[in-house]
C-alpha cells in the first residue's frame, strides 16, 4: 500500500508511506496477487499517527523483467478496488517499478473510478 493523499484540484499526489506486502499475498517471479490481511489496521494506524492526513491512496509492486505498465491482472485489481468493494475511493494510484531486477524504472499510474465500468457478459456471446 502507498499512503498519504491525492489532491485532484492541484493534480498532486503526496506519498509518505509505502508498506510491504500483506502476509496473505501470493508472490512468484511471474505474478503477484496482493493480499488484504492487516491492511485496514495499518491504514487506521497511519491515519491516527498523522492526525488524519495520511490515508490509503493506492498500491505498489514490481515487474522484475518488464516495463512498468499495468497488466490485465493489474487492471482487474484496480477495478476491484474502485468498483467492487463496499467503500470505494474516487481514485487510486498504482506505482509499478519496472525492470526491477536490472534497472528499476518507477512509474505512477492514476486510476479514477469514473474510468471503470463493470460489464457483465454471458459465456458464448461476443
Ligand atoms: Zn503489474
Amino acid at each position: 500500500m502507498v499512503l498519504r493523499e491525492i489532491d485532484d484540484s492541484l493534480a498532486l499526489i503526496n506519498i509518505d508511506t509505502a508498506t510491504g506486502a500483506p502476509p496473505d499475498s501470493v508472490k512468484s517471479p511471474e505474478r503477484f496477487i496482493c493480499g488484504t490481511e492487516g491492511t485496514e489496521r495499518k491504514c487506521q494506524y497511519h491515519a491516527e499517527k498523522s492526525g488524519g492526513s495520511t490515508r490509503f491512496v493506492g498500491v505498489w509492486h514490481t515487474h522484475p523483467v518488464s516495463m512498468p505498465e499495468p497488466s490485465a491482472v493489474d487492471l482487474q485489481a484496480m477495478a476491484q478496488i474502485l468498483r467492487l468493494q463496499a467503500k470505494t475511493p474516487r481514485h487510486v494510484v498504482m506505482l509499478i517499478i519496472g525492470h526491477a531486477a536490472t534497472s528499476p524504472n518507477w512509474r505512477f499510474h492514476l486510476f479514477r473510478r469514473s474510468e471503470f465500468q463493470i460489464v457483465e457478459y454471458a459465456d458464448g456471446q461476443a
